[in-house]
């Protein structure tokens, strides 16, 4: 078995591991970068729509493209990358040492003893069993994502007649995708009263191709034996399927779209605390866990819908860890808790006597609503929004300005909340 010391180990190649390592490598430490596919990239490589990196590079690049940007990066840096290789197991050793061991197609197996660890996984989709639809259990139902890497990556069509289920971003971009590559996509199921896309994705995916939006609907049912052959869909009255009014769809094909949760295995493996709101790991003002030296940064902390928000997270995190390695740790630092209509914020701690940034996730639909932020009750930061939804993350910059006229407590919090206006 192959053993190595680096001072920085960061688990997943996509966007928000690359950033980390890129960043740990500028800083001059040694850096592994593990990967299980056996390229960099991530979701990244199978995204070939464009709408990626407005922020980063201010273009407008496919997936791959941006991948392709931080690969390069990557390679002209000293970073060890090790792909087709999966971490599987992380020990905690004396002096807050880490001890990993990845299964590599290359390499065998190896370990690594690390001062750091930057978790980077990524997330994975919901499927079929947590979204508990009845019927039979024919061939036919794919997540979304695993249907965009086969058309986009692997070649291959999963069907011609198509439904969807839910109208996230992955849902939407498929219904589009499937109807370039020829299939029929008959409709997107939503259960909710709004779509949970983007707005430009229900333009782009949906009404430019004539795709019914079936909004506070249901699949009720799946019909077919060896492969799927209808679904029914049923109407919402009250929150509750109103079945007088169901109606059956025929499809081939059933792709479920029907949200994504952080990778958190090894988070759970290693002993981290997660957060009941995100499913990510809970991390302070530094995007350090509980676990002193294990870093999140990018889906695996909750899940991102733009990938230059993932990036500058993960470039934090990659700071952050430099930071923690040379010695620093924040003198004080700030609780941050959801208000009304805020489902999540994340970090949930930050440090007063920096720049902080803080992203939310509002839980109502609205135009006309007020971002405020209060200090132990003091409203200190108020911002006017003109248009919020669950689907859209927003991003709140923190100047260390703020706290100055106030006399920070162990227990100060900061509430961060969204008002609706008349
Ligand atoms: C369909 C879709 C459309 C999108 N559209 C847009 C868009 O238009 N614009 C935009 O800005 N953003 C978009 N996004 C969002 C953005 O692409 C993602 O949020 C971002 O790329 C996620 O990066 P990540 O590094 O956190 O995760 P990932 O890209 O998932 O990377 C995680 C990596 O970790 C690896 N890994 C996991 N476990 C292990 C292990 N144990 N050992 C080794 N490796 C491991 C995985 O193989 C993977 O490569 C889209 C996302 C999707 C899915």
């Amino acid at each position: 078995m192959r053993s190595e010391i680096t001072d920085a180990l960061v688990v997943g190649g996509g966007a928000a591991g690359m950033a980390a390592a890129v960043e740990l490598d500028q800083q001059g430490f040694s850096v592994a970068l593990i990967e299980r596919e056996d390229e960099l990239g991530g979701v990244l490589l199978q995204c070939i729509h464009n709408g990626f990196g407005l922020q980063e590079f201010n273009e407008e690049l496919t997936g791959p493209e941006y991948a392709e940007r931080w690969i390069e990066t990557v390679k002209k840096s000293k970073i060890q990358v090790f792909t087709s290789s999966t971490l599987t197991e992380i020990n905690l050793l004396e002096r807050n040492l880490k001890e990993c061991f990845i299964y590599s197609a290359v390499h065998g197996v190896l370990r690594f003893t690390t001062r750091t660890v930057v978790l980077a996984m990524g997330c994975r989709e919901r499927n079929r069993g947590n979204v508990l639809i009845p019927g039979t259990r024919p061939a036919g139902v794919y997540t979304a994502g695993l249907a965009q890497r086969m058309v986009n990556i692997d070649g291959y069509i999963p069907g011609k007649e198509v439904v969807i289920v839910g109208s996230g971003d992955i849902g939407l971009i498929m219904a589009r995708r499937m109807q370039w590559v020829g299939a029929k996509v008959h409709g997107v199921v939503e259960i909710q009263p709004y779509p949970s896309g983007l707005t430009r994705n229900i333009s782009q995916c949906l009404h430019d191709f004539d795709i019914p939006l079936y909004l506070s609907h249901v699949v009720s049912r799946i019909h077919g034996i060896d492969r799927v052959e209808a679904v029914d869909i049923t109407p919402l009255k009250n929150g509750v399927p109103d079945q007088s009014r169901t109606f059956r769809q025929k499809c081939d094909t059933l792709l479920l779209s029907v949200g994504l949760i952080p990778e958190n295995e090894l988070s759970k493996q290693v002993g981290i605390e997660l957060n009941p709101l995100t499913g990510g790991p809970m991390v302070d003002s530094m995007l350090m866990s509980n676990i002193e030296g294990v870093f999140a940064a990018g889906n695996v902390l909750h899940v991102h819908d733009l990938v230059d928000f993932v990036s500058a997270e993960a470039r934090l995190a990659g700071q952050k860890a430099g930071a923690y390695l040379r010695g620093w740790r924040p003198k004080l630092e700030v609780q941050v808790k959801p208000g009304a209509n805020v489902k999540y914020v994340n970090p949930t701690k930050v440090d007063p006597t920096g720049q902080s940034e803080i992203f939310l996730r509002p839980l109502i639909v609205s135009n006309h609503v007020s971002l405020t932020l209060s200090l132990d009750g003091t409203v200190i930061k108020r911002q006017k929004k003109a248009h919020v939804q669950p689907s859209e993350m927003i991003r709140i910059k923190v100047n260390s300005k703020i706290f100055d006229q106030h006399t920070l407590k162990g227990d100060t919090k900061i509430v961060v909340g969204l008002e609706e206006m008349d």
